[in-house]
C-alpha cells in the first residue's frame, strides 16, 4: 500500500503554489476556470506570432482543470526554460525532465526540475495510476516546434499541424496553440524505476 500524498516531502518552490480544494498544489501550467467562463477559445493576433490562442486565466482564481494547460503560461515556460510545476527557471547546466508517454517524440507539458518531476510522479493521481506507461526523458536542452490549428472540420474537430519554431509560413497557415518540446539528447527511463532509483537522492530535506 502506498502512503498518502501528504507524506511526500514538498519542494519549497512547490509549497508556494496555489492549492485545489483537496489541498494539492496545482502545477503552474494548469488552466484555471472562473464560474463566468463560457469555455470559448480566445484568438488574438500579433505580427510576431500571427494568430494565436490566448487566455485570461490567473493562477489561484477559480477552479483548476488538471490535465489542461494554459496556452499563455505553457508557451512562456517553454520559451523561457521555466519549470511547468513550480515556474522557476531551470539552470542552463541542469538535466531537466520531461514527463509523458513512452517513446514520445515531443512533449506538450513544459520541462520540469528533476526534483519537481519526482514530486509530481508521486503526488499526481493520473501519473501515479498510469505508472509503467509514463516515461521520464532527461535532457540538457530541447528544440521547440509550433503546434498550430490549421482547420476545423464540420463536426468541430480541430486539425493540428507542427511547424518549425518561427516559421514565417506557419503564421499564415494556422493559429498557434502550444509549443512542442523535442528533447535534444533524451535519456529515457520508465517512470516507476527512475523514481525508485533516483528520487531518494533528489528529495529535499523534510520541512518541520
Ligand atoms: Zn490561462
Ligand atoms: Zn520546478
Amino acid at each position: 500500500m502506498t502512503s498518502p500524498w501528504q507524506n511526500v516531502p514538498m519542494p519549497a518552490s512547490v509549497a508556494r503554489l496555489p492549492r485545489n480544494s483537496a489541498g494539492r498544489p496545482v502545477p503552474a501550467s494548469v488552466a484555471w476556470y472562473e464560474s463566468d467562463d463560457d469555455g470559448s477559445i480566445l484568438v488574438d493576433h500579433d505580427p510576431q506570432l500571427g494568430g494565436h490562442i490566448t487566455c485570461v486565466c490567473a493562477q489561484g482564481r477559480g477552479t483548476p482543470r488538471f490535465g489542461e494547460q494554459c496556452p499563455v503560461r505553457q508557451r512562456q515556460y517553454m520559451l523561457q526554460r521555466q519549470c511547468g510545476l513550480c515556474t522557476e527557471t531551470i539552470a542552463p547546466s541542469a538535466q531537466m525532465a520531461f514527463v509523458g508517454e513512452t517513446n514520445a517524440q515531443y512533449f506538450i507539458e513544459p520541462p520540469l526540475h528533476q526534483l519537481c518531476a519526482a514530486y509530481a510522479l508521486q503526488v499526481c493521481p493520473v501519473l501515479h495510476a498510469t505508472g509503467d506507461r509514463i516515461e521520464v526523458a532527461l535532457t540538457p536542452s530541447y528544440t521547440l516546434a509550433e503546434d498550430r490549428i490549421t482547420a476545423v472540420s464540420t463536426d468541430g474537430t480541430l486539425r493540428h499541424r507542427a511547424f518549425p519554431l518561427g516559421s514565417p509560413a506557419a503564421s499564415l497557415l494556422g493559429v498557434l496553440n502550444f509549443y512542442l518540446a523535442i528533447p535534444d539528447t533524451p535519456e529515457r527511463h520508465v517512470a516507476p524505476s527512475w523514481l525508485a532509483r533516483h528520487a531518494p537522492t533528489l528529495l529535499p530535506p523534510t520541512t518541520p
